[in-house]
């Protein structure tokens, strides 16, 4: 069994889910008794970083590519630098973490390669018949458990948050050039600048309350419930993605696995159904309460405190009677 896996970095930095899926292929290494893991790293100027990498982790190699054709992600050039190594090694298992980056490319690495493809993983465990991998699916209302059949090279992206980065083992691991043509990893996107989103940063690290608003709600609009029951709290105001996207709030207000990481005293998740890239950025919370119509819906299983209603009715209520306790 040779497990490898692909890290991601931007500007020399590692993606802080490149360390999840190390201690995640660490583990399954261990769990599968194959050698010691072999991680990728991809860029242009990464040298330093493949070097601090090699004399940071347990790992057996540090196969790094670094090529001016890298130096911006494009799926183009990662594909091509990636499918030639990885099918000429032929490794069992390869790893990445779950990022807006692998989902943009591993699909077509996939189809390149002729591998399987084994997206989301939150957990693995060795069961009879073999290795059975955990992945949430209908918005994490289940959990279906996956097992690998046949032969050849399974490509699998690890969730945000499934695996502590800081349990990855250190040690150190041999530096080498990933090889093949990097001359033919050609960019198929020309990327004319990189804008920041987002306005001045809001820092929701230290808010001890917070209201979270989801899908839910139903439009920018009725976020006003949110913000009533914010103010008479004294709270901050954060969302889940579809409220950013949909720009019903600013997008340096988004919780979760590409937004912030929070763990306030209070945090009232709104009309949230409790998906994995969400609540990995509020499980911290000390007291969680949810409300969301549905009383199967997801969040429910974090919350100390669920209520199952309409969040337009619920929420109001919550708010007068908060401003009636501190008259
Ligand atoms: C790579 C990647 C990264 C991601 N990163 C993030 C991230 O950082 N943060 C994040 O939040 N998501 C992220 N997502 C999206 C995530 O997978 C979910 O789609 C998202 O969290 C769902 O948001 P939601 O709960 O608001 O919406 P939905 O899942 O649509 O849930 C809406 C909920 O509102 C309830 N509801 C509807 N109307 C009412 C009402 N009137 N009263 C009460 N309840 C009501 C429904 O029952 C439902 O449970 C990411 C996805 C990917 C693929």
């Amino acid at each position: 069994m040779k497990i490898w896996v692909v890290l991601q970095q931007k500007e020399g930095e590692l993606h802080r889910m490149s360390r999840e899926a190390i201690a995640a292929a660490q583990q399954l290494a261990a769990a599968t008794g194959a050698g010691a893991v072999d991680a990728l790293i991809l860029g242009s100027g990464i040298g330093s970083l493949a070097e601090e990498v090699a004399g940071a982790y347990a790992l057996g190699a540090v196969r790094f590519a670094d090529h001016v054709n890298l130096a911006n992600y494009t799926p183009g050039g990662y594909v091509g630098a990636l499918q030639p190594a990885i099918a000429t090694a032929a490794p069992d298992l390869v790893l990445f973490p779950h990022t807006y980056q692998s989902v943009d490319y591993m699909a077509r690495l996939a189809q390149a390669l002729g591998a399987g493809l084994l997206p989301e993983i939150t957990a693995f465990e060795d069961a009879e018949g073999g290795m059975l991998f955990t992945r949430p699916v209908l918005g994490g209302k289940l959990d279906a458990k996956v097992r690998i059949r046949g032969e050849g090279t399974v490509l699998i992206s690890i969730q945000s948050g499934a695996f502590a980065a800081d349990s990855a083992q250190a040690g150190s691991g041999e530096l080498v050039a990933l090889g093949g043509d990097l001359e033919a990893a050609k960019p198929d996107r020309e990327i004319l600048g990189v804008e920041e989103v987002g306005g001045e940063h809001v820092d929701l690290t230290k808010a001890e309350v917070i209201v979270a608003a989801g899908r839910g709600v139903g439009s920018g609009e009725k976020m006003k419930v949110i913000e009533e029951l914010a103010e008479v709290l004294g709270a901050e105001i954060a969302a889940s993605r579809p409220v950013i996207d949909n720009g019903w709030l600013e997008r340096d207000r988004q919780i979760g696995s590409s937004g912030q990481t929070v763990a306030p005293k209070l945090y009232i998740a709104a009309g949230i159904s409790g998906a994995i890239q969400h609540t990995v950025g509020m499980k911290g919370a000390s007291v969680v309460v949810s409300v969301n119509k549905d009383p199967g819906a997801p969040i429910f299983n974090l919350s100390n405190y669920g209520i199952v209603g309409d969040l337009h009715e619920v929420l109001p209520a919550l708010t007068e009677a908060i401003r009636q306790a501190k008259e």
